[in-house]
């Protein structure tokens, strides 16, 4: 007899859910492990960095002891940023976006980790993030990196069956892809037997109705959470683009300022030049006067000159003439005498 839809649907989630979801925080355990370290001192190292995943613009108060990689694009959300660090806490960073430095007084070594995380409260979203960014037990490329990416695929395909029903021809391809990535996943933590059994323990579980209505509960919770992440993507990316058009305005500002400075300096410029031409003007006026007044005085001069030479040469015509009268007077005498 064939399994019905619903019965398909319940096995596809039980194997996402239970077996999925216990994949992720194994590695996230094993990689702990290795380490010799917890979730809590793990993200702890890692707080500025995982600050930054959400808020990839700009810098923070921390920036100054440190810069560390930002997304090109968000990566976490408000919300699950709650999970991980004591968002409500004194210690989150202060969001600063200019270069000033920050008055605050928070150091590097503020710790602001959500002191009560443990790996169980970790969704597929959030245990990729971690393992993805911050260890290297998943390289990126690799056959592991792969399934867990798959196996987040398959959630969200699962998701969209509202109904919560899976036809059998869905049901053989889902099922072979959910299990291939579960056991690539158990290979890296060196629990590919364990998986196996529960991924037969699955197949053999009998439909449990109120299991079933609770799967398409968390469905129907997800596609609303999809939803309001959605929404709060739309609201966070207007956000963003809010603080952004802010940058460009202080940048425009900023320019703005300097363009003014700019046309300050050369109207200062202009006005030196002004001003020289001023001057050269008010000089050549000078000189014009000067070169007048000189004219004038020499032309007085000669004028002056000139008069008395005329009247030197009137004064000794009129010599002259008295010289001619004297002569012709003295020869008038002279002929009344002589002859
Ligand atoms: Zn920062
Ligand atoms: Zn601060």
């Amino acid at each position: 007899m064939n399994p019905s839809p619903r019965d398909n649907f319940y096995r596809c989630m039980t194997l996402i859910v239970d077996n999925g979801n216990e994949a992720a925080w194994d590695l996230l355990d094993y990689y702990l492990s290795k380490q010799g370290t917890t979730l809590k001192d793990f993200i702890q190292n890692n707080q500025h960095e995982i600050y930054h995943l959400c808020y990839n613009y700009g810098g923070c108060c921390r920036c100054q002891y440190g810069t560390v990689n930002k997304p090109k694009s968000r990566i976490l959300y408000q919300s699950q940023l709650d999970i991980l660090l004591d968002t409500k806490g004194n210690n989150i960073p202060c969001n600063v976006h200019v270069r000033s430095k920050p008055t605050c007084s928070h150091t590097v070594n503020d710790h602001f980790a959500n002191p009560n995380i443990v790996t169980k409260q970790l969704d597929l979203t959030l245990c990729r993030c971690l393992l993805f960014n911050f260890t290297n037990i998943l390289p990126q490329g690799s056959v592991e990196r792969n399934a867990f990416e798959d196996l987040i695929n398959m959630r969200n395909k699962c998701c969209h069956a509202a109904k919560g029903e899976i036809s059998s021809k869905d049901y053989q391809t889902y099922k072979a892809q959910i299990e291939k990535c579960l056991l690539a996943l158990a290979q890296v933590y060196g629990k590919t037997h364990d998986m196996q059994l529960k991924i037969k323990d699955a197949e053999k579980r009998p439909l449990d109705e109120s299991i079933c209505k609770q799967l398409q509960q968390t469905v129907l919770q997800e596609q609303v959470l999809q939803g309001i992440s959605g929404l709060h993507k739309h609201i966070e990316s207007s956000q963003e683009a809010e603080e952004r058009t802010t940058i460009e305005i202080q940048k425009i500002g900023k320019s703005t300022k300097r363009t003014l400075r700019a046309v300050n300096s050369s109207t200062k410029s202009a006005g030196h030049t002004a001003s020289k031409i001023k001057k050269i003007e008010e000089s050549t006026k000078r000189t014009l006067m000067a070169v007048k007044s000189n004219k004038r005085s020499v032309e007085r001069k000669l004028k002056v000159n000139t008069e008395r030479t005329m009247r030197a040469i009137d004064s000794s015509r009129e010599a002259e003439e008295n010289t001619a009268t004297k002569i012709q007077k003295l020869d008038e005498r002279l002929s009344k005498y002589g002859r």
